[in-house]
């Protein structure tokens, strides 16, 4: 069996497992759904990345289920178009 050498007080110990602590994800924000996301990954949500469509989130779902999660993700798209300020386009016409 082995047999430590010196022992450890708990001040050593403790300054030990400082560096060893789990540090939190960094999350970002769906742009679709608005959502926590990790990133360069899919939203589980809304089954996005990077504007495109990747996942079809809707399709094991039930049709009552369906109907929230759509309703869900307009909202929160209703909520980004608000938000978004204009285009160079947009303010062209302008
Ligand atoms: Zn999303």
């Amino acid at each position: 069996m082995a047999v430590p050498r010196h022992k450890h007080t708990r001040s050593k110990v403790g300054k030990s497992r400082m560096h060893k602590y789990i540090k939190s994800a960094h999350l970002n924000v769906c742009p679709k759904c608005k959502k926590p996301v990790l990133s360069h990954t899919v939203c589980l949500n809304c089954g996005f990345y990077k504007g495109n469509e990747v996942i079809n989130v809707l399709a094991d779902l039930t049709k009552k289920e369906k109907k929230v999660r759509e309703k869900e993700i307009k909202q929160a798209e209703k909520e980004t178009k608000k938000e978004s300020p204009l285009t160079m386009e947009e303010l062209s016409q302008k």
